[in-house]
């Protein structure tokens, strides 16, 4: 098996020489602003080391990696009921398309896609002010990246709120339908201020660690969730975690993966490793570009496919 921190900093290396790089997202106004040449790796290994090259310490928006935290709360709250509310089959559709809810009668696809994700918002917005909620998530998020300094980015929520008309367009629709229980600026206000959640790949490969070891942080006596959960996360990840780009990333990289709009992706290689890349321009379906190329790399140079090697 090849040297880990040596394929990793040689990634990092080649990553940062490219060109292609795509595009910064610029419908989140905050978020165009992030220069697109910057590119950061860490790898959490199951030895409790991580690895880290590049930018891996520049905290950026985790914009829709936040739904796997998000996700993991509402089946600890409601269990499988969840299933009730929100589909789990790829959407084959992008993050913010509508026209599979007007078919599906308000029911969302997936919990990862953005109409989903706020279905999700308001599962565990029942009973609690939406304060109360955001709490939570970031509490979570800070207890599994076992780092107190991750914080939520103001700006980039209030940017979200100004410029978000389908988000909130998804929201009533699912609201017409029944599918929001909670009035819809309380579902929206959450969604929007969790998916402005900052980490840097050291804290999102942190974070990620319950997911690549079956619900629990390694080397520590924590139990996060249980190891089926985890396993059933990982599962949405793989078919969902990228969107309409997700067969694509299964084929080329073959890991359970999340990607969000900030350029981060979490990727999960079970047993071995819970990995964070991030790199701000993105493909059209709104992945990281340089994300998904280094974790091609990564997962072809270490084996790590779920598919085999
Ligand atoms: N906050 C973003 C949105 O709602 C999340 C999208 C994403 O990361 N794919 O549009």
């Amino acid at each position: 098996m090849p040297n880990l921190a040596s394929v990793v900093g040689e990634i990092a290396q080649r990553m940062t020489a490219r060109d292609e790089r795509g595009k910064v997202a610029s419908y989140i106004p905050e978020l165009a602003k992030v220069p697109i040449d910057q590119f950061g790796i860490a790898v959490f290994t199951a030895d409790g080391e991580t690895i880290v090259a590049g930018d891996a310490e520049v905290p950026f928006s985790i914009q829709s990696i936040s739904k796997v935290f998000t996700l993991t709360l509402a089946l600890g709250k409601v269990g499988d009921q969840l299933w009730t509310r929100v589909g789990r089959e790829p959407s084959g559709n992008p993050f913010n398309s509508i026209v599979q809810l007007e078919y599906e009668k308000g029911k969302p696809r997936n919990p990862f896609i953005n109409a989903g994700a706020i279905a999700v918002t308001d599962v565990l917005l029942a009973g609690h002010e939406p304060r109360e909620v955001l709490g939570e998530i970031l509490r979570f998020c800070r207890f599994v990246a076992e780092d107190d300094s991750v914080a939520i980015d103001e700006h980039v929520a209030r940017s979200e709120k100004q410029t978000g008309f389908l988000n909130t367009a998804l929201a009533n629709y699912m609201k017409a339908f029944k599918v929001l229980e909670n009035p819809v600026d309380h579902a929206l206000g959450v969604y929007f201020h969790h998916c402005s959640i900052t980490m840097s790949c050291r804290q999102l490969a942190m974070a990620g660690r319950y997911l690549a070891f079956s619900g629990r942080l390694p080397g520590k006596d924590v139990s996060v969730i249980s190891s089926e959960r985890a396993r059933r996360i990982n599962a949405l990840m793989l078919t969902c975690g990228h969107y309409d780009g997700s067969g694509d990333f299964a084929f080329r990289v073959g890991l359970p993966g999340k990607s969000g709009v900030g350029g981060g992706i979490l990727a999960v290689a079970p047993g071995e490793a819970s990995i964070a890349v991030w790199s701000p321009g993105l493909d059209p379906h709104g992945n990281s570009v340089l994300g998904s190329l280094a974790l091609e790399h990564l997962a072809k140079a270490m084996r790590w496919s779920v598919f085999g090697d």
